[in-house]
C-alpha cells in the first residue's frame, strides 16, 4: 500500500513486542503487551523516529540543507529531530516556547539534549513562535542557505505514514505468535501518530481499536478533529484504499490536566511501570497514555480474554526534570509544583 514511498533508513526494526505479566496480574483484566517504539534506534527513541524515516528521506531528496522546527521546551521531537538532522549533516534551528524571558540556567532532559546535539536554540513566547520561525528561514535564505520549515512533531500526512507501517509491522509481528491484537493504547499530541495508528489499524488491523489519551494540549473536540483531518488528508494524498469512520477516532482528554502538568495519577503510572515490570516511561505523555490503559481496565472497558497493546512512544529523557515530583509522589508528599517551571504560563 505504501511501499513504494522512501525512507531515511532511521529505523532499527521491528521494535520489541512483548508481555507485561505483573502489570496485566495487578491490573486482574485483559493480557497487557507493550511494542518498544521507545526503542526505534535513534537518540533515545520514540515514536517521532518513524515519522523522521519518511519525513528525512523527502527533505534530503529535495536538498535542504538546514531544518527549522520548534515546539514546547522540553521536547521529544526536538531532539529526534535534531539527532536524525546530525545523522545526515543538516543543521537545525529550534524554535521552543518558554515562558516570557525564560533563561535555562538548567540544563536538563531534553533541553540538554537539544544542546548536546549542536541545535541553535532561540526560546520564543508561545504565540509569537510562528513568527519567530519565518523569521529564521528567511535569515538563512538571506544567507544562501536552503531552509525547510517542519511541522510540530513531524505530524503531516508523509510523517503520519510512519505509523501505517508501524502498525503493519506490529501486526505482523504479533499474528507469527498466533496473537490477536483488540486493543492498541497510545499518547496523542500533534495528533500525527494516531493519524497513522488509525489507519493502520483499518489497513491492517483485523478489528484493531485504536484508544488514545490527549497530553493536555487541546480538549477531546479539537484534538479528535485534528486527528481527522490529518486522516483524511494522508488518505487523499496517497490514495490509501481506506476509510475511516468518525467513532474509529477515541481521544480521551481528561487524563492528562494539561501539557505536562505533574498530576498523581501520571505519577503512579509511571512509579507503577518501573515498580512491576523495569520499565520507564515518562511523566507527559507515556504516563497519560498509560494512566488511561489503568483506568479503562479497571472500569471494565478492557476484559479478561482480550488483548491489549501499549505503544511506548517514548519520552524518557523527560522523566529528569519531573525529579522533585517524582520524588514527592514515591514520599506519599504533596507535589511540589503542577505547572512545570519551564511551562509557558509557569
Ligand atoms: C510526540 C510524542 C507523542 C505524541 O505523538 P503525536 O504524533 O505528536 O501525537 C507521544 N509520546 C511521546 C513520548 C512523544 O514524544
Amino acid at each position: 500500500m505504501i511501499e513504494h514511498i522512501p525512507t531515511a533508513g532511521l529505523l532499527t526494526q521491528p521494535t520489541p513486542l512483548h508481555a507485561l505479566p505483573n502489570l496485566s496480574q495487578y491490573l486482574g483484566g485483559p493480557s497487557l503487551y507493550i511494542k518498544r517504539d521507545d526503542l526505534t534506534g535513534l537518540g533515545f527513541g520514540g515514536n517521532k523516529v518513524r515519522k523522521l524515516d519518511y519525513l528525512m528521506a523527502d527533505i534530503l531528496r529535495r536538498g535542504y540543507d538546514h531544518i527549522v522546527t520548534g515546539a514546547y521546551f522540553q521536547s521529544n521531537w526536538c531532539t529526534a529531530v535534531t539527532a536524525a538532522a546530525n545523522r545526515f549533516g543538516l543543521k537545525t534551528v529550534l524554535v521552543k516556547r518558554g515562558p516570557a524571558g525564560y533563561v535555562p540556567t538548567q540544563y536538563e532532559g531534553n533541553h540538554l539534549l537539544h544542546v548536546m546535539l549542536g541545535a541553535e536554540i532561540i526560546v520564543a513566547e508561545g504565540k509569537t513562535d510562528a513568527d519567530v520561525k519565518h523569521a529564521v528561514v528567511q535569515r538563512l535564505r538571506d544567507a544562501g542557505h536552503n531552509p525547510v520549515l517542519v511541522n510540530v512533531g513531524g505530524s503531516e500526512p508523509l510523517g503520519v505514514l510512519g505509523y501505517v507501517s508501524g502498525v503493519r509491522e506490529l501486526v505482523q509481528q504479533a499474528s507469527e505468535r498466533g496473537l490477536r491484537l483488540d486493543y492498541l493504547v497510545h499518547a496523542s499530541g500533534s495528533g500525527g501518530t494516531q493519524a497513522g495508528t488509525v489507519i493502520g489499524a483499518k489497513a491492517f488491523g483485523d478489528g484493531l481499536h485504536v484508544v488514545c489519551s490527549s497530553t493536555g494540549s487541546r480538549s477531546q473536540q479539537v484534538g479528535t478533529a485534528l486527528v481527522r483531518s490529518l486522516i483524511d488528508a494522508t488518505i487523499e494524498e496517497y490514495a490509501l484504499p481506506v476509510t475511516v469512520a468518525d467513532d474509529e477516532i477515541e481521544l480521551y482528554d481528561q487524563y492528562a490536566h494539561g501539557y505536562g502538568h505533574a498530576t498523581p495519577a501520571k505519577l503512579e503510572a509511571v512509579a507503577l511501570l518501573a515498580r512491576l515490570e523495569g520499565l520507564f516511561i515518562d511523566p507527559v505523555y507515556t504516563a497519560s497514555a498509560m494512566a488511561c490503559l489503568i483506568d479503562q481496565c479497571r472500569q471494565g472497558r478492557f476484559k479478561v480474554g482480550q488483548n491489549v497493546v501499549f505503544l511506548h512512544t517514548g519520552g524518557q529523557a523527560a522523566i529528569f526534570p519531573y525529579e522533585p515530583v517524582i520524588r514527592n509522589q514515591l514520599a506519599g508528599e504533596p507535589l511540589a509544583w503542577q505547572v512545570p517551571p519551564w511551562d509557558p504560563a509557569g
